[in-house]
């Protein structure tokens, strides 16, 4: 049974410390977006985080969550989160709820979030921390690869793990002008894809730096 600090719900001075030198780390590296660091100055990541990593919590690194998944680093947060270009009121659709830190990363832009994980334990857990916590994310236990389609379309789309190709199931919920971040490679590192769905339907794709996620599995994913 794995201890959460979130039980405790405690948020200190000196963690508000941490988060701004953490941000600080972060706009050094590149981050430029001031209502992203913004929001991962607000976000609370030791009470998503297992109480053994709770010194470490503000240190720019992923941890293990359990269940052989991962929080990612929060440099590959704010980047996917830049990269998204969220605004205030949109529709977002996560895929890979994991810890819930990112899912609450979004709802700090102001942004109405839909979250979807595969692994049932992380699901449970983390949708009642969510709830704990009193974030407004809607959480859905099920295969993001095929996206969402009963609350679809969608304004953005943000796969946090990494994808063998880009599952035409989520191109195919972005609404026109709606924008898909999906890290895509092979099992050892992705490269960072940006897919815009263009007035005319037309999809336009960018790419990014790449980086290291665990697989997304399922019916668009790895099998
Ligand atoms: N966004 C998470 C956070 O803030 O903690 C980190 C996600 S972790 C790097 C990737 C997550 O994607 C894992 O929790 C994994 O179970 C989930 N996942 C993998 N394949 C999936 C799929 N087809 N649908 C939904 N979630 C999936």
């Amino acid at each position: 049974m794995l201890h959460y600090q979130s039980s405790l719900q405690q948020d200190s001075f000196r963690h508000k410390g941490m988060r701004r030198s953490l941000v600080r780390q972060i706009a050094a590296k590149g981050i430029r977006d001031t209502a992203v660091l913004q929001a991962i100055e607000n976000v609370p990541r030791h009470l998503f985080l297992e109480a053994v990593f709770l010194e470490q919590a503000y240190e720019d690194k992923a941890f293990p969550i359990g269940e052989g998944q991962t929080i990612s680093q929060p440099y590959t947060v704010a980047y996917q989160t830049q990269l998204l270009q969220a605004q205030k009121g949109q529709k977002v659709l996560e895929v890979g709820t994991g810890s819930g830190y990112q899912a609450a990363v979004l709802a700090g832009l102001g942004v109405n979030v839909f979250s979807v994980e595969y692994n049932n334990v992380l699901f449970n857990r983390t949708k009642a921390l969510l709830a704990q916590l009193r974030y407004p994310i809607h959480v859905f236990y099920g295969d993001g690869s095929r996206g969402l389609p009963a609350y679809a379309p969608f304004d953005r789309i943000l796969v946090t793990a990494g994808a063998p190709a880009v599952p035409e199931s989520l191109t195919e919920q972005l609404k026109p002008g709606g924008m898909l971040v999906i890290p895509v490679g092979n099992n050892k590192n992705q490269e960072m894809l940006r897919i815009t769905r263009l007035a005319d339907g037309e999809l336009r794709q960018e790419k990014f730096d790449k980086f290291s996620f665990v697989p997304l599995l399922g019916h668009e994913g790895w099998k």
